[in-house]
C-alpha cells in the first residue's frame, strides 16, 4: 500500500495546482463536467524513490448544495479517513480566514500527521507570512509555491518522513 497524502482546504487555496504538480500532469480536472459535484482526485506522485498516493478534495467546488460548509466539514472528514498524512492548505495572499479555522478545528482530531502549508508564498518573507496562521494550532507552518513549485519537495518529504 502506498502512503496516501491527501490535500485538504477551502476552496481556492490552490489544492488543484498542487495536486497537478505532484501528480505532473496540468489538466486532472478534465473529466469534470460543469454541474457534478466530483471530489475526490487521485494520483500517483514520487518523491526520489518513494511512491506516495496524492488526493485532491474538493472537486467543482462552486456547485454545492448544502452551503459550502457542510460540504467542507464532509470533505475533510473523508480526507481524515483515508490519509496517511494530510495537507491542509491555506492562502498566503488571503490570509487565515474563518472557514480555515473551521477546517483546523476538525482536522486536530486526526490521527494522522497534518502538515499546514501557507500556499502562494512565491515572493514573499516566510516568516512573516505564516506568523498568523500559528494560531491554527498545526505546527509549523511551511510556506510553498505550488504554481512556482517553491517548498514542494521539502513539504512532501516531510509528509513522507514516517513511510
Ligand atoms: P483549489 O480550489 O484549492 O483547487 O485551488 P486552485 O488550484 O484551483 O487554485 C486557485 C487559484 O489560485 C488559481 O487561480 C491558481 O492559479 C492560484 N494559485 C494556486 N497556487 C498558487 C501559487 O502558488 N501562487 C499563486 N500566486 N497563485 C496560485
Ligand atoms: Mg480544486
Amino acid at each position: 500500500m502506498l502512503p496516501t497524502l491527501v490535500l485538504v482546504g477551502r476552496p481556492n487555496v490552490g489544492k488543484s495546482t498542487l495536486f497537478n504538480r505532484l501528480t505532473g500532469t496540468r489538466d486532472a480536472l478534465v473529466h469534470d463536467l460543469p454541474g457534478m459535484t466530483r471530489d475526490r482526485h487521485y494520483g500517483r506522485g514520487r518523491l526520489g524513490e518513494k511512491p506516495y498516493l496524492v488526493v485532491d478534495t474538493g472537486g467543482l467546488e462552486p456547485v454545492v448544495t448544502d452551503g459550502i460548509l457542510a460540504e467542507m466539514a464532509r470533505q475533510t472528514l473523508q480526507a481524515i479517513d483515508e490519509a496517511d498524512a494530510i495537507i491542509f492548505l491555506v492562502d498566503a495572499r488571503a490570509g487565515l480566514t474563518p472557514q480555515d479555522k473551521l477546517i483546523a478545528d476538525r482536522l486536530r482530531r486526526a490521527s494522522c500527521p497534518v502538515l499546514l502549508a501557507v500556499n502562494k508564498a512565491e515572493g514573499m518573507n516566510a516568516a512573516v507570512i505564516t506568523a498568523e496562521f500559528h494560531e491554527l494550532a498545526l505546527g509549523q507552518p511551511l510556506a510553498i509555491s505550488s504554481a512556482h513549485g517553491d517548498g514542494v519537495s521539502d513539504l512532501v518529504a516531510e509528509a513522507l518522513t514516517p513511510f
